[in-house]
Parts: C-alpha cells; sequence; structure tokens
C-alpha cells in the first residue's frame, strides 16, 4: 500500500467518521463507538527443535456494548497491531449490521503457519490460548475467537481444550471458542458460511433490480462474469456456491503464484483440486495464466471478488479498475483513498462489515447450540416429518389421488442442522442487504452501500449505549 494512504485502522474510522457526519449523535458518544476499548499484546515462548522461539500475539476488544465480544484468530507473519484494532472493529460493526449480538474483537499471532508442522503449531496455539485465557481474552461469557486467515477448526478445537483443561468446572466451557469441528461441538454449514453468505449477499443485490441498474448491469446473477482474489476458504466457498447455485461464470482467479483466466469459466472445485495437487495455479489445461496475478483485478468482469488480504485495491491501481461491481468478501481490501475514487467513478461496492458477515452469524448458531448443549433439529425434526406425512394423508383423503411421490418426499421432510443454519444464514444476509440497500435510496446524505452499513451499526451501537444509560 502507498505510504501516504491511510493505515488500515485509520481507513475503518475514516469511513466511520463519514457515517457519523451523516448522524445527530450526542456529543461524545461517536468517539466512545469508534475507540477499542482494550488490546492484550503477549510474547511468550515455546521451545522448539532445541531452540526457544519468541512468538509476539494480540488480543484486542473494540466494544463491549454486548457480551461476549467475538472475533478470529488471524496466523499471519504480517500481522500487527494496527490490523488487529482495525479488524475487532470492523467485528462490531458487522455484528450490529446482521444484528448478532455480539461486540467486536479481534486476534493475531505473527506467524507463518506454513514453517511449522502440526504438531509444533499446537504447541504454539495451545501456549498462546493459555496465555490469553489467564487475562481473560478466551472465555464463553466474555470473549469467544472464531477462525480467521491461517486457522481453522482445528486450532479452535486446540484453544477450547485448553480452555476445558483450565476451567473444568465450566459446564459451558465448549462455547469459548465456535468455528471448532463438528465432532468437538461445531455445527453443521460453519466452514462454508461466511463464503455461502458472501454468495446470499451477491444474489440479494442481483435480486434487487434498482440496485443492479445503477451498476449499469441487468438480469440475474447466471452467467455473470466473475474475478475472484484468493481462493482460500471464503474464496473458494463463495465462487464454489456462484457457480453451482447461481450458474454465475468464474472467469478469472488470482493467487499468490499468479492468476488464470477463461471466458468459458472455471470448476472451482476442479481448479482447487489441482492447486493443492500442483501447489500452484500455472498450467492449468485450458487457462491463461498471468504471473502478476494482481494485474487481473483490473480485468474487465461484471463483479470483481477480493477475497483475500486486505488493502488490494489502493491509490496505485483503483483507477484502472473495470468492475461496475465490487464484493469485498476479504476485510478491508479497498482502502480508503481507493474507495473515494470507486466511488467517484460510479462503482458500487458491497462492503465488508455486510457481505463477509455470515461466519459471524453461524458462529453465533454455534454459541447458541453450544449454551444450549443440544444440536438443531433434534427435538423437531421427526415431528416436522409426521406433521408432513399428516397433510399428505388429508390431502390424498380430500382430494381422492395420491400426492406424487417427489412432492410427498419434500413434504415430510423434517429439517436438520444443516438446513436450519442455511436458511437462518440466508435471512440474515438478504434482511441485512435490504435493509443497507433501503438507507442508502432512502436517505440524501447517505451516497452509498458502505456508508450505509456503517450507518445502520452505528445507530444499534448508539441506541444501546443510550438505552444502558451511559
Ligand atoms: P485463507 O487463509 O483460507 O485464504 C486466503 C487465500 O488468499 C489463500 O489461498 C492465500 O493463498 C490467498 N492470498 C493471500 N495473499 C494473497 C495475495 N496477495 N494475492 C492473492 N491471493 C492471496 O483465509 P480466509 O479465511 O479465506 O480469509 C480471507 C479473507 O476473508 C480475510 O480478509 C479474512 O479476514 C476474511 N474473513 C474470513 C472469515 C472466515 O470465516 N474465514 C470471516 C470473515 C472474513
Amino acid at each position: 500500500m502507498a505510504s501516504h494512504e491511510p493505515s488500515f485502522k485509520d481507513s475503518v474510522d475514516l469511513m466511520f467518521d463519514r457515517a457519523v457526519a451523516t448522524l445527530d449523535l450526542p456529543p461524545g458518544l461517536a468517539d466512545q463507538i469508534k475507540i477499542n476499548n482494550n488490546i492484550y499484546m503477549v510474547r511468550f515462548f515455546v521451545k522448539l527443535r532445541d531452540s526457544y522461539r519468541i512468538f509476539t500475539g494480540w488480543r484486542s476488544v473494540h466494544s463491549e456494548h454486548r457480551l461476549p465480544v467475538k472475533g478470529g484468530i488471524r496466523y499471519a507473519p504480517t500481522v500487527n497491531q494496527d490490523d488487529v484494532e482495525a479488524l475487532a472493529a470492523l467485528m462490531t460493526y458487522k455484528c450490529a449490521i446482521v444484528d448478532v449480538p455480539f461486540g467486536g474483537a479481534k486476534g493475531g499471532l505473527c506467524i507463518d503457519p506454513r514453517k511449522y508442522n502440526e504438531h509444533e503449531l499446537e504447541l504454539i496455539t495451545r501456549r498462546f490460548a493459555q496465555e490469553l485465557i489467564k487475562k481473560g481474552y478466551i472465555n464463553p461469557a466474555l470473549n469467544v475467537p472464531a477462525p480467521d486467515m491461517g486457522t481453522g477448526e482445528r486450532e479452535m478445537a486446540w484453544i477450547a481444550d485448553t480452555y476445558r483443561s483450565l476451567h473444568p468446572e465450566d459446564i459451558n466451557a465448549i462455547a469459548c471458542t465456535t468455528g471448532k469441528p463438528f465432532s468437538q461441538g461445531g455445527i453443521q454449514g460453519r466452514v462454508e458460511a461466511t463464503g455461502r453468505g458472501v454468495f446470499y449477499g451477491i444474489k440479494e443485490f442481483f435480486n434487487n433490480s434498482e440496485d443492479v441498474k445503477n451498476a449499469g448491469l441487468e438480469g440475474n446473477l447466471e452467467g455473470k462474469r466473475i474475478i475472484v482474489q484468493g481462493l482460500g476458504n471464503v474464496g473458494f466457498h463463495a465462487t464454489k456456491y456462484l457457480e453451482e447455485e447461481g450458474d454465475a461464470r468464474i472467469i478469472g482467479i488470482i493467487e499468490r503464484e499468479g492468476a488464470i483466466l477463461s471466458e468459458k469459466g472455471f470448476s472451482i472445485e476442479e481448479v482447487a483440486a489441482y492447486r493443492a495437487e500442483c501447489g500452484s495455479l500455472e498450467h492449468f489445461p485450458g487457462a491463461r495464466y498471468v504471473a502478476n496475478g494482481k494485474k487481473l483485478l483490473e480485468a474487465e468482469c461484471d463483479v470483481l471478488i477480493p477475497a483475500a488480504i486486505e488493502g488490494q485495491i489502493t491509490l496505485e491501481n483503483a483507477r484502472r479498475i473495470k468492475a461496475p461491481v465490487i464484493a469485498e468478501a476479504a476485510n478491508g481490501p479497498i482502502t480508503y483513498m481507493a474507495d473515494n475514487v470507486l466511488r467517484e467513478a460510479g462503482k458500487t461496492i458491497i462492503p465488508d462489515a455486510y457481505l463477509n458477515a455470515g461466519g459471524v452469524t453461524v458462529s453465533y448458531f454455534e454459541w447458541i447450540k453450544n449454551l444450549s448443549h443440544i444440536r438443531f433439529g433434534r427435538l423437531d425434526r421427526r415431528h416436522e416429518a409426521h406433521r408432513g406425512a399428516q397433510i399428505i394423508n388429508a390431502l390424498e383423503e380430500m382430494i381422492g389421488k395420491p400426492v406424487p411421490d417427489h412432492l410427498k418426499a419434500r413434504l415430510s421432510y423434517g429439517s436438520d442442522e444443516l438446513d436450519l443454519v442455511r436458511s437462518g444464514l440466508e435471512d440474515t444476509m438478504s434482511t441485512a442487504y435490504q435493509t443497507m440497500s433501503e438507507i442508502h435510496k432512502s436517505r440524501d446524505n447517505v451516497p452509498d452501500l458502505r456508508t450505509a452499513a456503517f450507518v445502520i451499526a452505528i445507530e444499534k451501537i448508539a441506541r444501546a449505549y443510550i438505552e444502558m444509560g451511559l
């Protein structure tokens, strides 16, 4: 990122300020909402390969207007305090936008996970978790991490197990992290949740013909040309569902080593399998390879999905972006300055604080499942199926002929956990998009979806503070 651009945290704060300027809040309240409440930095060592290795990590709590606070833990060699604070702030706004009753937090460990084996990563993760647990920065009632870049189910299981061994008396111990493996208290559909939420968000945009027309496009998702940056958890799942359920065409894929392009469109499963086997996108059959992958952000397409890391569209390349719609699946992929350029150029940006909220939404479902100690659907699935069978019998009696088998199967089906999670996620993403779009269209001083998303969050958090009397 160019050095004269604001940092990630300053970028988020400037976007916040832009939205606050459209509101009339009591003096001082906007600052209280904006500031990070606290941050814990820890240095610890782990003995590995016969030497002592020092690691540095952070856990930032941005807002405690709701508890617990929620936010992923990121493992990356570039993680720093500014990033962690920016991501914690985004978590606060994200939860408010999709009505998930949590405050915002984020954690980071400065490490390149690819340089350690599984056993070493377990030692490091458990030690980091111990340090955070000792200070109350991991706790099912107060502070609940989830996966982010460089972490996944495995790390969440190690952290939860570390917490449980230190607090065996806590009956809700397992709710101290979300994004766990299913057999360790996780929930169906969590791994795919952020990407699936991105798909629902983009689908909802295309359901809104006025927004589609304002972006200079027409029609629905079918056949739309999509370029994605990042084929990790979020990028892979978002494009998989866009391709499989939305009938969109994924024409470009950008990864660390380069990018591939094909007007025919890719099968994401095939590309991901190829990259997993060969370690690179280069030589993927039938595709054009571009060694300077980032250049493909500037290629012609209908929807550009940055789903890798922050700071990818900056003052340096913003003017060359051709996509009319940019769907921010990653956190902070567009800097504040680039955002201004894109807005002036009339681009539609579906903002990160809304679009990637699917992960925290399903994390909320997992947390509730853990606190209630029962899987969703366990009590009512069979009951629902029986009720469906009764309706079929009644129908057959009334009309005097059998209901066709395909309808019978659908009517007598009882929803399982995955159905319920997907339904809750789709409803959450659709409702939040509609509110965001409505605010943008109905208020003259809210010129874009990002400002609308911030306005929704700020109004809700302000109300919470005012009602609490603080
Ligand atoms: P991930 O580590 O699974 O995947 C990131 C992918 O991006 C990797 O394939 C990596 O090789 C690629 N990448 C990294 N730098 C790149 C670069 N410069 N150019 C091209 N590709 C690059 O991470 P993820 O969980 O998919 O997260 C991606 C983004 O989504 C992050 O901004 C994260 O904060 C955000 N996010 C993730 C979740 C979640 O549930 N995992 C939830 C909300 C937001």
